[in-house]
């Protein structure tokens, strides 16, 4: 059996990514699961997703704990997440990054693969949604399915649910990945931390259910924790505001869904804290005068 674990983050994709490997290898004549494991998250936070592919039925129900392969949507779950955790020793990680195998530190000196996803669906797709690019990627780092049957998968899958135009552009954004993945190793040289616990357990929760504040050794949990959670890291894009534009109507500040941007002085000038823009671009649509650009947070 082989199994996969797909690192990425709400709204990018990683559960279709999933799915449309499934549907592929069973169309190569084999069998196939996906399924998607989600916490408390949002637009955003983290989201696993696995896809199992066997030449027999597959009964195993639970998550894949033991992957041959691990792919990552965003480079940024890197600084938080052990991605490579439980990862077999002749696995292979398969990273969305601009950076070669060898500059990436994952900890464990593995097989990896890394491709500019993002900047490939940028230049196709014209949004930062990377999970057909990664496929690309997975078929050249693994063999394990042919670039052909993923191109046709993506087709009818992305094709049904999104129009034949982007169906055909999506199968495109593999095909290019697939042609500029890099092989190499991975960097072994930082420490991976033992793994944190997020969440109280239920013994610990009050009655009634609702989360009070306390810290865990991987920060603060509950109300208040806000400031412990910063976003910057999701960032594709962030908004640049142009000052002689600007005519303080203070629309992008009521409308920030982060409560990002704030008040500086009495004469009323604003600031955006980057650390908590998550890069949605609200405040730029919102803006009446144009007066906010949204440009890329990692050039
Ligand atoms: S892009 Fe604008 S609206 Fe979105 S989080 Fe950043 S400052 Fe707020
Ligand atoms: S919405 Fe535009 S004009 Fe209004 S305060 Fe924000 S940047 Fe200035």
């Amino acid at each position: 059996m082989y199994e996969v674990r797909f690192h990425g983050r709400g709204g990018q994709g990683a559960v279709m990514a999933a799915q449309t490997l499934a549907e592929a290898a069973v169309n190569e004549g084999n069998y196939a699961v996906a399924f998607p494991f989600f916490g408390a998250e949002r637009r955003g936070a983290p989201v696993l997703a696995f896809t199992r592919i066997d030449s027999k039925k597959i009964f195993s129900k639970t998550q894949v704990y033991n992957p041959d392969c691990v792919v990552v949507l965003d480079d940024s779950l890197l600084d938080t997440i052990d991605v490579v955790s439980g990862l077999k020793p002749e696995g292979i990680a398969v990273i969305n990054s601009k950076e070669k195998p060898e500059d990436i530190d994952l900890g464990k000196t593995i097989n990896t693969a890394t491709v500019d996803a993002v900047s490939i669906a940028l230049e196709i797709l014209k949004a930062p949604i990377t999970n057909t690019a990664i496929l690309g990627a997975f078929a050249k780092a693994t063999g394990i399915i042919k670039i052909e049957s993923l191109e046709e998968s993506i087709k009818r899958k992305f094709g049904e649910k999104l129009g034949e135009k982007t169906g055909e552009k999506n199968a495109l954004a593999a095909r290019t990945a697939y042609e500029k993945t890099v092989m190499g190793k991975s960097r072994g040289i930082k420490k991976l931390e033992a793994r944190k616990q997020w969440l109280p357990t239920y013994q610990e929760m009050p009655v009634g259910g609702s989360l009070i504040e306390s810290k865990t050794d991987a920060g603060l949990i509950g109300p208040g924790s806000f400031i412990e959670n910063k976003v910057s890291g999701w960032a594709t894009y962030r908004p640049l505001r142009d000052r002689e534009k600007c005519v303080m109507c203070l629309l992008c500040w009521f409308y920030c869904p982060e409560g990002t941007i704030h008040r500086i002085s009495n004469k009323g000038d604003l600031m955006t804290n980057y650390d908590y823009c998550k890069g949605c671009g609200v405040c730029a649509n919102e803006c009446p005068v144009d007066a906010i650009k949204m440009v890329r947070a990692r050039a």
